[in-house]
């Protein structure tokens, strides 16, 4: 299966680190993210409430003609308040205005974040004849845990950054196009990679099977006592001077 290539062009200061190589090592069947040519200065934005509109990002923003996809990264308001838009039919942007600390206060990354919406604008490519023309088309209002959540309420982005999925419309709808043999059980696998770090996943487990967490730590502590006494007991034989 081919693979579509995805640049990731940043415009001005992210204010937030990304993690670039992370992305472009990320294991995909579906596509290759390339850290593509960067804008450092941005003009002032164009818009009444200083959003930078659709208008003003297609001269700043320019095809990369080494990749499928073009997609612009940018930490200002977008028009309309947008976390995402397409400029074009192969050009796109993510915005990490106030999306940034949505998806940190709730223990989720940036990367997973442009991951989750690179997954959104690949997939609706590759099904939709190489065009993201349509892609506004798509979204549903309806917040299933799906990549293709409106999330018209940006907070509503966290129901679909851990473990996003598709939901039944969305996959019959792919399935009603011409897409490559493989695309839709390698978007399934994919998706599921997309997860809270190990670390808040256990947190958030203990916080919602408390008996069990505690249980399990006081089996734990025996098991150690236990273990540490069979120890002992058995050094004691070679060094009898240590009881
Ligand atoms: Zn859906």
């Amino acid at each position: 299966m081919r693979k579509l290539v995805v640049s990731i062009v940043p415009l001005g200061s992210l204010k937030h680190s990304v993690n670039m190589q992370g992305l472009e090592k990320w294991p995909s069947k579906l596509f290759t993210i390339r850290h593509g040519a960067s804008v450092n200065h941005l003009p002032d934005a164009a818009g009444n409430n200083w959003e930078y509109t659709k208008v003003q990002l297609n001269n700043i923003v320019r095809h990369d003609e080494q990749s499928d996809i073009t997609l612009a990264l940018i930490n200002a308001k977008l028009e309309g308040n947008y976390y995402i838009r397409t400029l074009s039919r192969n050009i796109a942007v993510i915005s990490l205005y106030e999306m940034a600390d949505i998806v940190l206060s709730a223990n989720l990354t940036i990367e997973n974040f442009i991951l989750r919406n690179t997954y959104e604008l690949a997939t609706i490519y590759e099904a939709d004849g190489h065009s993201l023309d349509n892609a506004y088309t798509w979204p549903h209002d309806d917040i299933r845990g799906c990549l293709y959540d409106m999330n018209a309420n940006k907070y509503d982005i966290i129901f679909s950054m851990h473990r996003p999925s598709l939901c039944g419309n969305c996959r019959s709808k792919i399935q009603s196009m011409q897409v490559r043999s493989g695309f839709l059980p390698a978007i399934d696998a994919e998706l599921r990679l997309i997860k809270k770090t190990l670390y808040f996943r256990i947190n958030e487990w203990i916080k919602s099977h408390p008996l069990y967490a505690l249980a399990i730590a006081a089996a734990s502590a025996t098991s150690i006592n236990l273990i540490a006494s069979v120890i002992f007991e058995s050094v004691k034989r070679f060094i009898p001077w240590i009881s």
